[in-house]
């Protein structure tokens, strides 16, 4: 396998040393092959935000294997999940599943040409929406991680049709639709970047983004693939109150089971074969494990008071962390939004990819080392983002502020490492 994994930054190039390979996880941890537990923050990247292996995931992912794994014809499942995500996330009406994040993008990025008959699109420096030849251009997530600013292999004439701006500068975004803005199909944005840190938009950014796209008839889409069902059910479209015309989704909606959807008004998605041209399909498409673990998971955070734990438990860990920085006098800054954050080494505010580059990395991977050696597994990147699960408990938390805190010793050359 190239660098001896299936995808880049499980190779822990950005930090140095061994990847752990992991053999089973339970709730809030997983044991390496050695016998090693850790605290896991990574939660699958996004996707586990009810733990790992919940009785109810697992129960229905066995039940639906007894029945059949792939049939390739519709299922009363797609129905009943499809059901849920138009209720739950405002700007849908009709969904179509997928299997990766990276499809979703791709299907709604083609959507978009097809409608709006125009060629070119607008992504935001640093952040990542999936592998798709288009979306490979000032890339967050892996392609950060490796700096890597432009992907050999993307033919040049489809990457100069990808325009980029830093997030969070509404002032370029209104520049740069008064000159061009007649000719971009879309704008293509994460609601709350997760994928070089979680940097949430800055107040008036999306409805900037809403107006400017609206006024020259370009679509927007919010690229929900981590927020989707991550701070709230609606994601972070209701949490705003901002209205994409496209959402695309993943990661949750699979209940940890490779899965991503695409949804829109009836009026775009109607453009979708069979009903319309754009053509777009898929084997194993609404899979129905995923399918079946995806209606468990929403379940689950159905609820009562599932987010405001999250939310109060992520608070706390956050909190405990913002202590233990300023108590040893490392500078840091810290964001978050619902069960989602970032612990940046800077001094600098966190508004954009240029920000996040001030990050003192080298820190970064001492910190991360000391953590992963006394049992804390966060995202082996500076530029990737943290996630609190529903089974982490305050037990956890204190033990991983505890381990924060040694670790942030080794760090900083205080203490010594080891176990
Ligand atoms: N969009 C966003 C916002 C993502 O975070 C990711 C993956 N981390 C993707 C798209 C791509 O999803 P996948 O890895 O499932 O292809």
């Amino acid at each position: 396998m190239p660098g001896g994994v299936n995808s880049p930054v499980r190779a822990f190039n950005a930090v140095g040393g061994e990847p752990v390979f992991i053999k089973k996880a339970a709730g809030c941890r997983v044991t390496d092959v050695d016998g090693n537990e850790y605290i896991d923050y990574v939660g699958s990247w996004g996707p586990l935000i009810a733990g790992h292996t919940h009785p109810k995931i697992v129960e229905a992912i066995t039940k639906q294997t007894q029945l059949g794994t792939s049939f390739g014809a519709p299922t009363e499942l797609e129905i009943i999940l499809a059901e849920k995500v138009v209720a739950a996330v405002p700007s849908i009406d009709i969904v179509r599943m997928v299997n990766s994040g990276t499809e979703a993008v791709m299907s709604a990025i083609r959507l978009a040409r097809g409608v709006t008959g125009r060629d070119k699109i607008l992504k935001f420096e640093g952040c990542y929406h999936g592998h798709g030849d288009s979306m490979l251009v000032k890339a967050g997530s892996g392609l950060a991680s490796l700096g890597i600013p432009d992907c050999p292999g993307v033919p040049e004439s489809l990457a100069k049709q990808t325009l980029t701006l830093p997030f969070n500068d509404a002032d370029k975004v209104r520049e740069l639709f008064a000159r061009e803005g007649d000719e971009i199909a879309c704008l293509i944005v994460e609601p709350i970047a997760g994928n070089m840190g979680v940097i949430p938009p800055v107040d008036g950014f999306l409805q900037t983004l809403r107006d400017v796209t609206r006024e020259h008839e370009a679509l927007l889409i919010f690229d929900e693939v981590i927020s989707g069902f991550r701070v709230g059910l609606g994601g972070a479209q209701k949490r705003f109150g901002i209205q994409p015309d496209i959402t695309c989704l993943g990661k949750i909606i699979g209940g940890g089971l490779p899965v991503g959807a695409y949804g829109a008004s009836k009026s775009l998605m109607d453009h979708i074969a069979p009903t319309g041209s754009v053509y777009q399909a898929g084997t194993l498409s609404g899979n129905p494990l995923a399918m079946a673990a995806g209606l468990a998971m929403i379940d689950l955070l159905s609820e009562p008071g599932v987010y405001e734990e999250l939310e109060r438990k992520s608070e706390k860990l956050c909190q405990g962390l913002k202590d233990n920085v300023a108590s040893l006098g490392i500078t840091a800054q810290f964001t978050r939004v619902g069960s989602m954050f970032s612990m940046f080494f800077t001094k600098d505010d966190i508004v954009d990819f240029e920000s996040v580059k001030t990050c003192d990395t080298e820190f970064f991977s001492r910190y991360f080392t000391a953590l992963l050696e006394k049992g804390v597994y966060i995202a082996p990147s500076q530029f990737e983002a943290g996630f609190m699960s529903m089974a982490h408990t305050d037990a956890d938390i204190d033990k991983t502020l505890e381990i924060s805190r040694e670790a942030l010793k080794i760090a900083t050359g205080v203490a010594s490492g080891g176990k």
